[in-house]
């Protein structure tokens, strides 16, 4: 018997003894290894030495009776050795598998302690640097919160998100809190709507018995933390007594270099009744804004969100959600939603005339690039062509740069994709929209024409 031979002759009285005997002595029958047949003698070795014993004593005669029906030999009968080797083999074997289990159950329980920490600082799995596109009209924001994110050491303290609804303020905020348990889960976060912090403090300073304990303990609850986030503050105005608590927590963290995260729909002048006490504060770290997504990053959105996801779509189906809702991202994802949903539940693919029969978006409903041009142009009476092409005449020339100008103001796209359309670089058309501006100050019939121009497009 060959090696190869030798093996599959094994093979075939194991399978045998794993089904005649019983299943508590399976662990040793697997431990054996096949050494050699000689002269009717099967060798087999292992390195467990309750094997060896165990198998002999008790099924010697058994697995001999399946060896000699096998073999078709009347003398043929098993010899188990413990070996050695084998056994120190075996014990390192166990002590890799025991260690790898030990370091998955540390991996396990960090993993638990992670989302722990992270459902007790109130945080939404979901809002996290990796979860956010960045475009050009967040990066700035983007960047500041990372910045804080990896040294919350006070340096732009605080830092103040503001923008309109639906723009990413509260998924920034909060991936700053994830960064930090992740990173620097010695840091202690908290994560607080300014509704929740404002009932909080009207249930702690009620007049009971035991007010003064309960003033204190929401005073520990907000001070005693490493970072703070605070969203929608706006929500604060005309809540005297609030305001005067939080500027307290505000002084207290900032005094011991804690980090203080704001988020607002407006800019602190724009909420009418706050102190001027609370809006200096808010104004002196750092401020930064959150615009509307321009239609690239829209589509970048929508995009990992279908991947995300694991939907498959026709790319048109999804450059047409991009394309109409533009204004507001949690509305761009709704859109989304609402289509996977109803394809779903009907079985349908996802593409464009299915999208367009769910969303109805009225096509005219948003400004494009195009349509602009085309009523500027006219204004002016020259060609729309000659506007994207390279004319140069007077008339050509400021017709596109009014037409630059709106473009911008009026769909809010970043000036690369406004440069493109018009076959222009991206400064070209950011020196149009600061031409237009400084131009505004001093000739009267611009602003005629603006108003003339959107009248014809019907925007205020
Ligand atoms: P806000 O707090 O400004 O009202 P949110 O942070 O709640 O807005 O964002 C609304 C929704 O849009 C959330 O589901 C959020 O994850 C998503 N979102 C906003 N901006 C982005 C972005 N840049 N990338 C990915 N998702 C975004
Ligand atoms: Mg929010």
């Amino acid at each position: 018997m060959n090696n190869i031979e030798l093996k599959r002759f094994w093979e075939k009285v194991k399978e045998e003894l794993i089904g005649c005997l019983p299943e508590s002595t399976h662990p040793w029958i697997y431990s054996l290894e096949v050494s050699g047949y000689d002269k009717g003698i099967l060798t087999v070795v292992t390195g467990q030495i309750i094997a060896k014993d165990w198998l002999k004593k008790h099924h010697a005669e058994q697995m001999n009776t399946i060896l000699k029906s096998i073999a078709k030999d009347e003398n043929a009968r098993i010899h188990i050795v413990y070996d050695e080797n084998a056994a120190k083999q075996i014990k390192k074997e166990i002590e890799k598998i025991r260690k790898k289990e030990a370091e998955a159950q540390l991996k396990e329980q960090a993993m638990e302690n992670l989302n722990y920490m992270q459902s007790s600082a109130n945080l939404n799995l979901k809002y996290k640097f990796e979860n956010f596109v960045v475009g050009e009209n967040n990066k700035f924001a983007h960047d500041a919160a990372l910045a804080v994110a990896k040294n919350p050491n006070g340096k732009f303290n605080p830092l103040f998100i503001y923008g309109n609804a639906g723009l990413g303020k509260t998924h920034l905020m909060q991936a700053i809190g994830h960064y930090t348990i992740f990173n620097n889960p010695k840091l202690k976060v908290k994560y607080t709507k300014t509704d929740d912090y404002i009932n909080d403090f009207i249930s702690s300073s009620r007049t009971t018995n035991n007010s003064v304990e309960n003033m204190s303990k929401f005073n520990k609850k907000y001070t005693n933390i490493d970072i703070i986030l605070i969203d929608d503050i706006q929500l604060i105005e005309s809540k005297e007594k609030t305001m005067k608590r939080l500027q307290q927590t505000f002084d207290t963290l900032h005094q011991k270099g804690k980090q203080i995260v704001i988020t607002s729909d407006r800019v602190p002048e724009d909420i009418p009744q706050i102190t001027e006490a609370l809006s200096s504060r808010f104004k002196c770290g750092l401020m930064v804004e959150l615009t509307p997504p321009d239609f690239k990053t829209r589509l970048e959105i929508v995009t990992k969100l279908a991947k995300d996801n694991d939907i498959i779509t026709e790319p048109e189906a999804l450059k047409y959600i991009a394309e109409n809702f533009s204004k507001n991202v949690r509305e761009l994802e709704g859109a989304f939603t609402k289509v996977s949903a109803f394809a779903e539940f009907n079985n349908r693919a996802i593409t464009l005339d299915l999208v367009k029969e769910i969303l109805k978006c009225k096509e005219n409903n948003t400004l494009s690039f195009d349509k602009i041009t085309d009523i500027t142009a006219n204004y002016y009476n020259v060609d729309t062509n000659d506007i994207i092409g390279t004319a140069r005449n007077q008339k050509v020339s400021a017709a596109r740069q009014l037409s630059m100008y709106l473009c911008r103001e009026l769909t809010n796209e970043s000036f690369e994709n406004i440069g493109e359309f018009f076959n222009k670089k991206h400064s070209t058309a950011l020196y149009a929209h600061e031409q237009i501006k400084l131009k505004l100050n001093t000739q009267k019939d611009l602003a005629n024409a603006i108003r003339e121009i959107k009248q014809a497009l019907k925007v205020n």
